[in-house]
């Protein structure tokens, strides 16, 4: 019986330390995966800065263009494409900003806050910045300083926005060359 108790405590040590070696591998596992989950992370948002949007979102913007378009035919009997440019130059937390230079209409959408706010993008800022262009192509140029006034609101709707309010924010009207380029 006595002969039987260095037996006992030489298993329990083993599995104590089988135990911890089981431990050790959990743990560097765990490290492991979220180095590869940060990596991942950190090599999205790299790629996303330092190269075009991904097809996915330009096909977004596609679609939701035409639907703006199909729109613009029914209620005005026009349709014209403006250029759409999607920019990271954007100096702000704007979504987008409409530019008139002497005739030229462009819009402009912020790459910045793309990937975070895409469904907005989509869904209200390009009917946004559209309604704004439309005006401006239609001779609303006077109302510069009150660009979110009720026919421009009548326009969004009608563009298929699905958010039009009348923001009090009247930067992203431009009414010069872009400040970047
Ligand atoms: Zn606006």
């Amino acid at each position: 019986m006595i002969n039987n108790k260095p037996y006992v405590i030489i298993l329990l040590k083993r599995d104590t330390l089988m135990f911890k070696k089981k431990l050790e591998l959990i743990f560097l596992t765990t490290i492991i995966l979220a180095v590869l989950v940060l990596a991942y992370n950190y090599y999205n948002s790299y790629t996303f800065k330092h190269n075009n949007i991904p097809n996915s979102y330009k096909k977004r913007i596609f679609l939701k263009e035409q639907e703006v378009l199909d729109n613009m035919q029914k209620n005005y009997n026009i349709r014209i494409k403006f250029p759409l440019i999607v920019t990271d130059k954007f100096k702000g937390r704007l979504y987008g900003l409409t530019s008139y230079d002497k005739g030229n209409i462009k819009i402009y959408l912020n790459k910045k806050v793309m990937k975070e706010s895409l469904d907005y993008m989509i869904n209200s800022v390009i009917a946004h910045e559209y309604a704004h262009a439309l005006m401006f192509q239609r001779g609303y140029i006077h109302e510069t300083r009150e660009g979110h006034s009720k026919e421009w609101q009548k326009t969004c709707i009608n563009l298929g926005g699905e958010d039009c309010r009348q923001y009090v924010n009247q930067k992203e009207i431009i009414m010069s060359k872009i400040p970047f380029r």
